[in-house]
């Protein structure tokens, strides 16, 4: 079984920035000479399509969000005039709104990076649960996994009982779905009486769709003995990240241009910084320039020591609606809740407010116990906080137990705009 899916996911960074700006500067002259809305949105802009050669080139143009795409295609049914006219479209998806997609061609390999990763290849065979009918997920898994030579099951959204059947007929040792659906259909085989790591063969299970709640993965992992993998990706755009076997964050798929951006401006934020997932997939088809996922996350630009040298993005923080900006960073309520599970569930709150014209981030602690609030214990939660949500807490404030209710809002914006 190969390691890496090609020589591209160790390429220098140089390599691989040359590679996709060539990529990306192909796509937009061809998108303009067949997609007559590019060729609008570039006029409007008054942009040149010769213009634009580099990713950040990318920032001139407009964040096309779901919403505006649903909206750009109800005027323009079925793709808004992005689709490149005169390509051969082997399907077409749909998502709710609804969005109409021209599928990239069978011989893309998307998501096979993401199986090569996991480690599935030719020993494999998979049961493929995400559903086959209308939208992207069925078919788009199932030609990943061919790509990386398992064989599929295509089991799609069958009751839980039938997926427990075909794991057991066909000695399936991979699971591709929703971590919520594995885990009714390991529910399911407890109540048909087996035991579902001693009687079967799964040990390996690719998530999507889905977050995956670390409680969850650790049950998979400590009590089913099945190694576990996340995917990210939009229909819109394919597959945009996955996650190798050191489980760190996710590497960027080679054909995507990935930028993390403030949602307010469009503009790129820094390395390790809080900001809108904005994704720009390389293709001939659709010309889909700088979608807006609505997602949050930040990059990792550190090497990773699986040997992949693309950047990663550190998991999903959240929407872009949930996230508050201090100081020009965001912080998002998924990210004080880690902190919070870190130390052992603290029950924390973070006000913002303002002095003059500067944002003041006041974090709120209950002291439950003699330790919080030691110079030493605090030392420690500053780092922390610093190294999750990159901003600096300017005061910590002391309340007694039980004055932080859970359903309190984890971040208070206090601000008068
Ligand atoms: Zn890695």
């Amino acid at each position: 079984m190969k390691k890496y899916f090609d020589s591209r996911e160790k390429s220098s960074l140089k390599d691989r920035k040359e590679r996709q700006d060539q990529a990306l500067s192909a796509m937009v002259k061809l998108g303009y000479r067949k997609s007559a809305r590019l060729r609008q949105i570039l006029n409007a802009c008054k942009i040149d399509p010769a213009r634009l050669r580099t990713r950040e080139d990318l920032e001139v143009l407009p964040v096309t969000s779901r919403e505006k795409l649903v909206e750009m295609e109800m005027r323009d049914i079925p793709y808004a005039g992005l689709e490149n006219s005169s390509a051969a479209i082997d399907r077409i998806f749909t998502s709710p709104g609804p969005v109409y997609e021209p599928h990239l061609s069978e011989s893309d390999f998307l998501w096979a990076r993401a199986f090569c990763a996991a480690g599935i290849g030719p020993a494999d065979i998979a049961l493929n649960a995400f559903s086959y009918h209308l939208v992207a997920a069925g078919l788009t898994f199932h030609n990943g996994l061919r790509k990386v030579g398992a064989t599929v099951v295509p089991s799609g959204t069958s009751s839980s009982q039938i997926q427990v059947q075909l794991i057991k007929d066909l000695k399936v040792t991979a699971y591709v779905g929703t971590p919520s659906f594995l885990m009714s259909i390991i529910e399911k085989s407890k109540e048909m009486g087996f035991h579902f790591r001693k009687d079967f063969h799964v040990r390996k299970a690719c998530f999507a769709a889905e977050p995956l709640l670390p409680s969850l993965r650790q049950v998979f992992e400590k009590e089913y003995g099945i190694d576990t993998y996340q995917m990210y990706g939009a229909t819109e755009v394919g597959d945009v990240a996955y996650e190798c076997s050191q489980k760190s964050g996710w590497h960027i798929c080679e054909e995507t241009i990935v930028e993390i951006v403030d949602p307010a401006t469009g503009k790129n934020v820094l390395p390790g910084e809080l900001g809108e997932v904005v994704v720009t997939r390389l293709n001939d088809i659709f010309f889909l320039l700088r979608f807006g996922t609505g997602d949050l996350s930040r990059l990792i630009t550190e090497k990773c020591s699986c040997g992949r040298t693309s950047y990663r993005l550190a998991g999903i923080a959240g929407r872009v609606g949930d996230a508050v900006k201090v100081r020009g960073l965001f912080i998002a309520p998924s990210q004080m809740r880690l902190i919070s599970v870190k130390f052992n569930n603290l029950p924390l709150q973070a006000v913002v407010s303002r002095k003059g014209h500067e944002d003041v981030l006041t974090l709120r602690l209950e002291k439950r116990d003699m330790e919080i609030g030691t110079k030493g214990w605090e030392e420690k939660f500053r780092k922390l906080f610093r190294e999750i949500c990159t901003v600096k807490i300017d005061a910590i404030e002391y309340t007694e137990t039980g004055t932080i209710p859970p359903d309190q809002k984890i971040i208070l914006d206090s601000r008068q705009w």
